[in-house]
């Protein structure tokens, strides 16, 4: 942790609108793969950057400036940081002392050379008044699938924060027949080892669009399954390339992962004994937003038992019929695992510390659909094991959780559709009392299910109101202390390097009214 060297509060200026960075030329090496901030709270940021081609076993010094102003005339903070030979060149800054709600930009410099500029911001703090955040969820993104150009609708809409809820990467190896050509042979096979993960982040961070995204805002990242391997759960192997030491992959993965994000640096310290890597990756956490309320997000992938009942006895996920799977139910199976799921007990709990000082919305970034999704016409019933609805007790304690929690609105990604509803509190009875509202995001590139049984489906699971299998896009949040305003965005064409944008449909959520509503 890097405390400034000086901090000076200076007038507010009012928010510069986002420096595009709209080319798509990379940045010169070593900072070829751009620069992010994240993990924001009101007063600090996470700065990011890795160096490119830098000597294998040497560790090196990087400077880094925070300031109100892209020119840096006159920082607010600055310092020196590490760039570790064992985390790939990666630099991981936790900035302190920081202005709450100010845009911010910051810069590395290393052997003379300055990084790109990226904008930040830092977030609300408590006591100020509730003013209108912007921020934007999004997930799931397939290099070889599609471009990512959405990034630059992102960019554009100009957010206050991004949410990212998982599948930053794709493991698998090139499809057959991609989008993009010109994978280089280091990304082009299945990601099992560290190297090869390495090599995917960096192919993906060539994405110009992805780049300004990072460059633009602070993000707040969640992973799901395919920074590992597709479905898998916990310390159990999903499917496709599988490895020896399953164990070993996930810890190179989470290594990678970790190199990557702008997350806290005391996140991956090592173990204060052996000096290993840690055995967990935390990246479940709560942000406040001040007077409007928090964010909150979810680890479903790391702490899992495996799915139940997948079809021929394989690891990883599938459609199951409940009726002939006998752990379906089983209350010790678990989604978010003990110690994550007491955590956010305590967060929920009315009448703690955490709820007290949060009046306003309750954000649930998670990586995939928390509603029932029944996929069969006649009673019996056929699901999804990998998402919540295949683990049934472990939903029926988080929506116990929820219950008295005012104003939740659960956020979520993973099945590459948009899907809006309510939250039944008995999900077997879709007009039982709302805990709140749902939004699932489609992808930045991947591939949905079609509109083809639509209506059907909507008409089997009546708690959803909305739902679009057929296009690429992101969540757009306006949350103020009335209302929350979520439009769908969609691009033209994920096969298209440069697309446009448009809002699918837009919805309200009032305070105080756990319904949503459809405006357009
Ligand atoms: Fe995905
Ligand atoms: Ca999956």
């Amino acid at each position: 942790m890097q405390p400034p060297e000086a901090t000076s509060p200076e007038p507010t200026s009012p928010d510069p609108r986002p420096q595009t960075a709209d080319d798509d030329v990379p940045p010169a090496p070593p900072f070829s793969l751009g620069v992010a901030s994240g993990w924001p709270s009101a007063d600090s940021v996470v700065l990011w950057t890795r160096l490119m081609g830098l000597p294998a076993d040497h560790d090196e010094p990087v400077h880094w400036q925070v300031a109100s102003t892209p020119t840096f005339d006159h920082p607010l903070a600055q310092g020196q940081a590490l760039a570790p030979a064992r985390l790939a060149h990666s630099v991981h800054v936790q900035v302190q002392g920081l202005p709450s709600k100010r845009w911010l930009y910051y810069r590395f410099s290393y052997a003379g050379r300055n990084s790109p500029v990226g904008r930040t911001r830092t977030l609300p703090a408590q006591g100020q008044p509730a003013q209108p955040l912007r921020l934007v969820w999004a997930s799931c993104q397939r290099w070889d699938l599609g471009y990512f150009d959405a990034w630059r609708h992102v960019v554009a809409d100009a957010p206050d924060l991004i949410v990212f809820v998982g599948d930053a990467i794709y493991e698998y190896p090139r499809a057959r027949e991609p989008v993009r050509s010109g994978v280089p042979a280091g990304a082009s096979g299945w990601a099992r080892t560290l190297d090869d993960y390495r090599a995917r982040y960096a192919l993906y961070r060539s994405d110009p669009g992805l780049r300004a995204a990072h460059a633009a805002a602070p993000w707040v990242s969640m992973w799901d399954d395919h920074e590992v391997q597709n479905d898998y759960a916990g310390l159990h192997p999903g499917n496709g390339a599988g490895v020896d030491d399953f164990a070993a992959r996930r810890a190179a993965a989470y290594q990678a992962y970790f190199e990557h994000m702008p997350l806290p640096p005391q996140l991956f310290a090592p173990d204060a004994q052996s000096g290993a890597p840690p055995a967990e990756l935390r990246l479940y956490a709560a942000f406040s937003l001040g007077a409007l309320g928090r964010l909150i997000t979810l680890d479903t992938r790391q702490y899992r038992d495996a799915q139940a009942c997948t079809p021929r006895g394989a690891s990883g996920g599938g459609l199951v019929d409940v009726a002939d799977c006998p752990s379906w139910n089983d209350p010790q199976r678990r989604l978010l695992g003990p110690v994550q799921a007491q955590w956010l007990r305590q967060q929920l709990q009315s009448g703690s510390a955490q709820a007290a000082a949060s009046q306003g919305w309750t954000l649930l970034a998670q990586p995939t659909l928390l509603g029932q999704r029944e996929f069969r016409h006649s009673q019996a019933p056929l699901r999804r094991n990998d998402g919540w609805d295949g683990y049934p007790a472990a939903r029926a304690r988080l929506l116990a959780a929820l219950q008295g929690v005012p104003d939740v609105l659960v956020l979520g990604g993973d099945v590459h559709e948009f899907w809006v509803g309510r939250i039944p509190s008995q999900p077997e009875q879709p007009q039982s009392a709302s805990l709140g509202v749902e939004f699932c995001a489609a992808s930045i590139a991947a591939h949905g299910g079609g509109n083809a049984k639509r209506a059907h489906q909507l008409a089997r699971n009546p708690h959803f109101i909305f739902a679009d299998g057929a296009s690429n896009g992101y969540g757009l949040i306006d949350l103020s202390a009335e209302q929350a305003l979520v439009r769908l965005r969609v691009i033209d064409d994920a096969r298209l390097a440069r697309t446009r944008i448009a809002t699918l449909a837009t919805f309200r959520v009032q305070r105080g009214h756990p319904e949503p509503e459809r405006l357009d």
